[in-house]
C-alpha cells in the first residue's frame, strides 16, 4: 500500500533500550520544558537547541508550515509531557490505536497511554515520519511497545485496512482515539472550495465512522473510544466554518455511537479542546498574524499545551470512567461552553 511500511512498521519501537541503536533522536537530553521544573529523571538539559514551551503564557513568531506541518519545526516546540508526564497503572496491559499520533495532541496521549501501561500504535501521514519517529523514540524510553502505521485516512485501503493493522500489531484492541484533524482557516464562504469542505469532512468525521464501525467489531466488553471534538463545535469561528462544522459532527455522532456500543459494554465520549499550541495552527490552522496571540482570549489567557489535554483522554480510557459514556471533557482553559 503506498506511503505505509516503513523498515520499522508494526515493529516494536519500545523494547530495545539504547536509542542510538535505532536512530531515534534521544529526547531525553534535550528540550527540558520551560516553567514546568525538571523532571527527576532528566539528564542534561540543552534547551538552547530546541526550546519547548512549558505551562506559561506563549506568543508564537509568526510562521507558515506546508500542511500537515511538523513539531519538528515548531517555533517554540509544544510541550507532550515528555519530561513531566508520570504514570500510574491506570492503563495496564490495554492496547490503543491513536489517530494523528505523531505531533500535537495525539503524541501527548501516546505518551501518556504508554506511560499508564498501555501498548500504542500510532497513525499518522507518511510526511510526519520525523514526528513520529521522535515521539517513538520518547516511548521507547518509557520501555513500552509502540507500532507506527503511517497512511493517509482519505486513501480507503488504508482507512478499512488500519484497525486490522492496529489488531495484528497489538494482538488486540481495547482503545481507539480518533484525533487526526485537518483545519484549514479561510476567510470567506466565497473563497473556501468545495475540495477544502470534502477534505476536512473526509479527515475529521467520514473517517471516523468507518474506524469506529471497524472498531466495534473488535473491542472488547470494556473496551473505549475517545473521540476529539473542540471547543469549535459549540462556539465556531467564522473563518474555521468548515472544520467547526465537523467538530459539530464529531460532537453529534458521538452521543449516537455512545448509546449504539454501550449496549456492547463499550464507552463511548470525546473530548473538547480549546486553543492548544501545535502544528496544525501554523500549518494555516490559523492566519499567521493572530498566532503570537493564539489563546490569549481564554479565561487563563494563554494556549494549552498537548500535555494539559492528555489526562482526559487518560480518564476517559481507563477503567475509572466506567460510568461515563456519551460525554464530553472540555479542556480549554476558560472559554464559554454547553
Ligand atoms: P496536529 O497537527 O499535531 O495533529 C493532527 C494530526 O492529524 C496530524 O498529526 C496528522 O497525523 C493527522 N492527519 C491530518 N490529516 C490526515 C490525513 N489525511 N490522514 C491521516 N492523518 C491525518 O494537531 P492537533 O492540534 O494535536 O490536532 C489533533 C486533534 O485535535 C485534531 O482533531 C484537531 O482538530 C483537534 N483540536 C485541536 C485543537 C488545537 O487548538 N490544537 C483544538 C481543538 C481540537
Ligand atoms: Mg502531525
Amino acid at each position: 500500500m503506498p506511503g505505509k511500511n516503513p523498515p520499522h512498521h508494526n515493529e516494536p519501537v519500545g523494547t530495545a533500550s539504547d536509542s542510538s541503536s535505532t536512530g531515534l533522536p534521544d529526547l531525553g537530553t534535550a528540550d527540558e520544558p520551560v516553567g514546568t521544573g525538571s523532571h527527576p529523571d532528566s539528564r542534561t538539559s540543552n534547551s538552547a537547541e530546541t526550546e519547548r514551551a512549558g505551562k506559561e503564557k506563549i506568543s508564537p513568531p509568526e510562521q507558515r508550515q506546508e500542511e500537515p506541518g511538523l513539531d519538528r519545526d515548531l517555533k517554540p516546540k509544544a510541550d507532550h509531557g515528555e519530561r513531566s508526564y508520570k504514570g500510574r497503572d491506570r492503563l495496564s496491559g490495554k492496547r490503543a490505536l491513536i489517530t494523528g499520533g505523531d505531533s500535537g495532541i495525539g503524541a501527548a496521549v501516546a505518551i501518556a497511554f504508554a506511560r499508564e501501561g498501555a501498548k500504542v500504535a500510532l497513525a499518522y501521514l507518511p510526511a510526519e515520519q520525523p514526528d513520529a519517529d521522535a515521539i517513538g523514540g520518547v516511548l521507547e524510553d518509557a520501555g513500552v511497545e509502540v507500532h507506527l502505521l503511517p497512511g493517509d485516512l482519505r486513501d480507503r485501503n488504508y482507512r478499512d485496512s488500519l484497525i486490522d493493522e492496529a489488531v495484528t500489531a497489538l494482538d488486540g484492541l481495547d482503545i481507539l482515539v480518533n484525533n487526526a484533524g485537518k483545519q484549514i482557516s479561510v476567510q470567506s464562504l466565497e473563497e473556501l472550495s468545495d475540495e477544502q469542505v470534502e477534505a476536512t469532512f473526509d479527515v475529521n468525521i467520514f473517517a471516523m465512522f468507518a474506524l469506529s464501525r471497524a472498531a466495534l467489531q473488535v473491542l472488547p466488553e470494556g473496551g473505549s473510544i475517545i473521540n476529539t471534538t473542540s471547543i469549535q463545535a459549540f462556539d465556531p469561528s467564522d473563518h474555521l466554518m468548515d472544520y467547526a462544522a465537523t467538530k459539530g459532527a464529531i460532537s453529534n455522532f458521538t452521543k449516537s455511537l455512545a448509546s449504539q456500543a454501550a449496549k456492547k459494554g463499550v464507552r463511548v465520549n470525546a473530548v473538547a479542546p480549546g486553543p492548544i499550541w501545535t502544528p496544525l495552527q501554523p500549518s494555516d490552522g490559523q492566519p499567521i498574524e493572530a498566532l503570537p496571540e493564539f489563546g490569549h482570549d481564554t479565561w487563563l489567557g494563554r494556549a494549552g499545551q498537548p500535555v494539559e489535554v492528555a489526562p482526559a483522554y487518560v480518564f476517559l480510557a481507563s477503567d475509572e470512567a466506567s460510568y461515563v459514556v456519551g460525554s464530553t471533557v472540555h479542556v480549554n482553559g476558560g472559554k464559554n461552553q454547553p
